[in-house]
């Protein structure tokens, strides 16, 4: 059994400190919200004041944060974890963020002598509360072995994938593609049925075509041919546009500081950007579909 202090209770931090919780780990948690605080208390959980007081006995510490700026003000400064910390203590950051600020975070930790690694996570809520995500890990293979028993308690599949900012790496490209799919299978669609093709048609022929994709036959964007896709209940997410947006914009960001052509990543970053300004950052990525039907579309 491991002590560990959980910073970022929100819509995966939540379940993934339940799965340890289950799995017979103490956990102490901290967000700046109060009601997953008591939410954790009924799970068995223990609450703390601080930051500081969720990771001052934690043999392990896990941050689930929305970005770079949150996470480097948990842990940087003289309040922050990496200064308040146990010695010895392993730092789990699990946000996705920009790789440069996964980096010096990372470079902070080494030079207090403690080890962190970069794990953001793919599976969205519902692998968070399955224990089925999978975590894109950067840092030291050594710290990589630590972590790997903890993360497996809220994952099925945990890969390391290089050093420090390796899994943002992973993980900005992995989302990046994941877009630029979903705006392709919506423009088929689309035209599809400008053209008269039905729906279930297009589908039918496509998923067994060279045009099948994980955004077609895991999470179809137009309603019916997948029943469990947000598509179905008027794009209620899932993950929200808004969230595509920000790792699309990282993404960008990383390609510009690396020079690498990413056209179709610009593209697709503009039309989400669109998307959002309109007032749909808190709809599913997937209802990017009703951008590209055009206003007079049926809904
Ligand atoms: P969320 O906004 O629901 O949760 C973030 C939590 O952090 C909130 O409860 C917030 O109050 C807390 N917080 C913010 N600043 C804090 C601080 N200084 N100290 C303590 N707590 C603080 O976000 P989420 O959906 O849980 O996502 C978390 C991260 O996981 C994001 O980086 C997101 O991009 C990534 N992610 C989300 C999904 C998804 O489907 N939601 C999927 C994969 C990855």
């Amino acid at each position: 059994m491991a002590t560990i202090g959980f910073i970022g209770l929100g819509n995966m931090g939540a379940p993934m400190a339940a799965n340890l919780l289950k799995a017979q780990h103490r956990v102490t948690g901290y967000d700046v919200v109060a009601a997953p605080l008591k939410a954790l208390g009924e799970h068995g959980g223990h609450v703390a004041a601080s930051a500081v007081e969720a990771v001052a006995a934690a043999d392990i510490v896990i941050t689930m944060l929305p970005a770079g700026p949150q996470v480097r003000a948990v842990y940087l400064g003289p309040d922050g974890i990496i200064a308040k910390a146990k010695k010895g203590a392993l730092l789990i950051d699990c946000s996705t963020i920009d790789v440069e600020t996964a980096r010096l975070v990372a470079a902070e930790a080494a030079k207090a002598g403690l080890d962190m690694l970069d794990a953001p996570v793919s599976g969205g809520t519902i692998g968070a509360e399955a224990g089925t995500l999978t975590f894109m890990v950067g840092g030291e293979a050594a710290a990589f072995a630590r972590g790997e028993p903890i993360l497996q308690k809220m994952g099925r599949t945990i890969i390391h994938a290089g050093p420090s900012g390796a899994g943002q790496t992973a993980k900005i490209c992995n989302n990046m593609m994941l877009a630029v799919a979903m705006i392709g299978v919506c423009e088929g669609f689309a035209l599809a049925e400008k053209l008269g093709l039905p729906t279930q048609t297009l589908f039918d022929i496509c998923s067994k075509s060279t045009s099948q994709s994980w955004a077609m036959t895991g999470y179809c964007p137009v309603p019916g041919p997948v029943p469990a896709a947000p598509s179905n209940r008027d794009y209620a997410a899932g993950f929200t546009a808004a969230n595509m947006l920000k790792d699309l914009r990282l993404a960008q960001q990383a390609a510009g500081a690396s020079a690498a052509a990413t056209p179709l990543g610009a593209a697709a970053a503009n039309l989400y950007q669109l998307f959002v300004d309109g007032g749909s950052g808190g709809l599913d990525f997937s209802g990017i579909m009703r951008l590209l039907r055009g206003p007079g579309a049926p809904r």
